[in-house]
């Protein structure tokens, strides 16, 4: 035995991103990389805004003693004060910096969580499809992820999510804007939601949480409401992060909100604060800790994305494909012209297009394309998108 059978058998399941990303050096190798269109992987490709860089470099310039030291684990007082105005103003409800923890991206976040409130073998309920690390991260804490399907638009299916609720579940995790679907749930699916789960919580006789993972709030088109998901239901955290609308994914960071209306808020609290040191974060990182007070409220250029959305929508229903045009993130979720979305990944790559398999997110039949790349990969992909179509319909 050279690695534990766990993370080997991890290593055989997350396959999809490593054989895509195997397959995008080969091509890129082959047929040099301006002639392979990638679309597989969500990586922001618009920079930070200005204001990073200008806040950036005013931190860097402070020589106050003790910057780069320990903090708190929760992170600094006053950047938590900061954001906690920014978060009351979503909300629509109070909340303080007590109620925030900062975190080392959303998936750090995320990872706090399951750290605070699972008990071996209990459930983590999710729709899917869904972003495919939700899995590790709960057996990472002696979790089940367990899955239900979506409905029509990959809305919530209450009445799935209710068959799904056991005796053993502890949380069900949303995430809208939703990668990969690029579905927003609306004010009264959440209300419904909020509603199902006081329901079960009650019949059950335990707390079920609602955990919504929010990194792509930000990142949404026309005139797009998220609604707020305090609102809905009490026993409620969110997780975020300015990966994706600050274009910082590299910079790990992001936070969690504890509901201050949850039954057990401070107990929540002080076991994600304890687990953020345990698990190895100990803290987010510091200076870009620092930088976040002068950046509430800035965000990349939205339109920049609705500008590549709108061109490869405009581009892939002309060739014939079918898929609900993203409400938000940077994902189109397209309909596989053949039964089988691997297969016809493998279409799309003789035409030095990558894409990932729906399979890979719990949603097979379909296939995913992140559109956060050059305008120019979209316009230029589109004769072999309208190709690999062609062939499907053979
Ligand atoms: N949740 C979702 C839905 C995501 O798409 C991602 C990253 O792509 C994450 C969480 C992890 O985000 P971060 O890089 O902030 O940890």
């Amino acid at each position: 035995m050279t690695i534990a059978r766990k993370i080997e058998k991890t290593i055989e399941t997350s396959s999809w991103i490593r054989k895509m990303f195997e397959a995008g050096a080969r091509l890129k190798a082959e047929h040099g990389a301006d002639n392979v269109f990638d679309f597989s992987l969500g990586n922001p490709n618009l920079e930070p805004p200005e204001a990073f860089q200008n806040a950036l470099l005013q931190a860097a310039s402070d020589r106050t003693p003790g910057l780069h030291g320990y903090m708190p684990n929760a992170g600094y007082p006053h950047v938590r004060a900061a954001v906690a105005e920014s978060v009351s103003a979503y909300q629509g409800r109070a909340v303080t910096a007590d109620d925030i923890i900062m975190t080392c991206g959303a998936a750090g976040g995320l990872n706090i969580v399951c750290k605070a409130v699972l008990n071996p073998g209990e459930e983590v309920l999710v729709p899917a499809p869904y972003f495919v690390e939700y899995g590790a991260y709960a057996d990472n804490h002696g979790g089940v992820l367990k899955t239900v399907p979506t409905g029509a638009g990959f809305s919530l299916d209450l009445a799935a999510l209710a068959a799904g609720i056991t005796e053993k579940t502890r949380m069900v995790w949303i995430n809208s804007p939703n990668n990969p679907t690029g579905a927003v749930y609306t004010r009264e699916e959440l209300a419904g939601l909020g509603e199902l789960l006081r329901e079960k919580s009650k019949e059950l006789d335990r707390t079920i949480y609602l955990v919504s993972d929010e990194p792509y709030t930000r990142i949404v088109f026309d005139g797009t409401e998220v609604p707020p998901v305090f609102q809905c239901y009490a026993e409620s955290i969110v997780v975020t992060s300015h990966s994706k609308d600050l274009s910082l994914a590299g910079e790990r960071i992001g936070y969690v909100t504890v509901n201050p209306d949850a039954q057990y808020r401070n107990q929540l609290v002080g076991a994600m604060t304890l687990a953020n040191r345990i698990l190895g974060f100990v803290n987010a990182p510091a200076m870009i800790q620092r930088v976040l007070p002068e950046l509430q409220g800035a965000s990349v250029d939205v339109g920049a994305y609705k500008r590549k959305r709108d061109l490869f929508v405009e581009g892939l229903k002309s060739a014939g494909y079918e898929f609900d045009s993203p409400r938000g993130t940077f994902y189109l979720f397209v309909k596989s012209p053949v039964k089988d979305d691997v297969e016809f990944v493998q279409m799309l790559q003789e035409e030095l297009i990558l894409a990932v398999p729906g399979s890979g997110f719990g949603g097979p039949g379909y296939f995913r394309l992140a559109f956060c790349v050059e305008d120019r990969a979209i316009t230029a992909s589109m004769p072999g998108f309208a190709r690999a179509m062609t062939r499907a319909r053979g």
